[in-house]
């Protein structure tokens, strides 16, 4: 059963009441868990032969004696063995995407999950000389599930890596404001054109720059969208074909420190 809880009148104690909405949810649990298994299972037989093949083509990139040629199919090997790695990634969250968006709640702190998120993509921008500045000087506390927000936060960062070219920049913020956490990913890349931006949300949809600049399944900010929404919050995207994209979402303030702070 999924329970539900909504309290209708949130001023103080007087006259509030409660509403409780219980759905059998059994056919749909079990069946997003088989589904969950068999794509976890797949992503994690084909992690490792192309960890293999990745780090063999590293190896062999370090040998002295390649010609330029053969250095040339060796990076395009790491490359695309790379982007099949990230699909594989992808796969995984995907699959993960439930019907609510939001299963395990705590209160918990996203300026952390930001941190370990921007850390495990640094390699990545390195690699392609892309500058990635963070600034989340204050604990950014928010009551939501951790693992989803994770994915939406690692949807967006490695977009502002994957879509800017070689030497740019992705600029990281996270705040609270006016009694939300706000989180802002701007990134000096490719952009989106004005007539594809309403459409990147739409499951599948990729550009067509976007798609020669890298793999992708055109999935990830749909379902980031469908998570942030889940949570009370709003995913908002400005871009500019060409100049850059920034992503902005927003997420309700931990209600204890919303309280504290009134
Ligand atoms: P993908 O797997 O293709 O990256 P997403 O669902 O994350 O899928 O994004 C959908 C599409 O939105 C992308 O294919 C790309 O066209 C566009 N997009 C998303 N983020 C950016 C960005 N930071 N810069 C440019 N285009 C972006």
């Amino acid at each position: 059963l999924s329970v539900t809880a909504k309290r209708l009148s949130a001023r103080g104690d007087e006259e509030s009441s409660i509403l409780l909405l219980v759905h059998d949810v059994t056919a749909l649990t079990y069946a997003q868990r088989e589904r969950e298994r068999f794509t976890a299972m797949a992503s994690h037989e084909l992690k490792h032969p192309l960890t293999v093949m990745i780090g063999n083509a590293e190896l062999a990139l370090e040998l002295d004696e390649l010609t330029p040629r053969t250095r040339e199919r060796f990076e395009s090997i790491v490359a695309a063995s790379d982007r099949m790695l990230t699909m594989t990634e992808s796969l995984v969250t995907t699959s993960r995407r439930g019907f609510s968006g939001r299963d395990e709640v705590a209160d918990i702190d996203l300026r952390q999950i930001l941190l370990e998120s921007v850390a495990s993509f640094r390699p990545t921008a390195a690699a392609n000389d892309i500058s990635v500045d963070v600034r989340a000087d204050e604990a950014l506390p928010i009551t939501a599930d951790g693992f989803r927000l994770r994915q939406v936060v690692d949807n967006v960062v490695s977009n502002g890596i994957k879509y800017t070219p070689r030497d740019g920049r992705v600029r990281i913020v996270g705040a609270v404001d006016g009694g939300r956490v706000v989180l802002t990913v701007a990134d000096s890349g490719i952009g989106i054109g004005a007539e594809d931006l309403p459409r990147v949300l739409t499951p599948y949809f990729r550009t067509e720059e976007a798609k020669q600049k890298s793999g992708g399944t055109g999935l990830g900010l749909g379902i980031s969208n469908d998570i942030v929404l889940a949570h009370g919050g709003t995913l908002e995207i400005d871009s500019e074909a060409g100049a850059g994209t920034t992503v902005t979402v927003r997420l309700p303030l931990a209600p204890a420190v919303t309280e504290g702070r009134a």
